[in-house]
């Protein structure tokens, strides 16, 4: 039978009557998601680096005027 490592806890597991696959379990399966929802705080932070970008603009607009 094939077998996978769970990449959470390094578990070795079955694959093909896993319905958690590649993870071990539901509770490695959402340890694992838990670190994509942390990921998603480095996307608004871009964002805030965008919006610095727009208000250093309107400065130097500010200044030719
Ligand atoms: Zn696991």
């Amino acid at each position: 039978m094939k077998t996978v490592k769970c990449p959470v806890c390094k578990k070795t597991v079955e694959w093909s009557s896993n319905s958690f696959r590649p993870f071990c379990s539901e509770q490695c399966k959402n340890h694992d998601l838990g670190k994509w929802a942390n990921e998603e705080y480095r996307v608004p932070v871009e964002e805030l680096d965008g919006g610095v970008e727009i208000k250093d603009e309107k400065e130097k607009k500010g200044e030719k005027d």
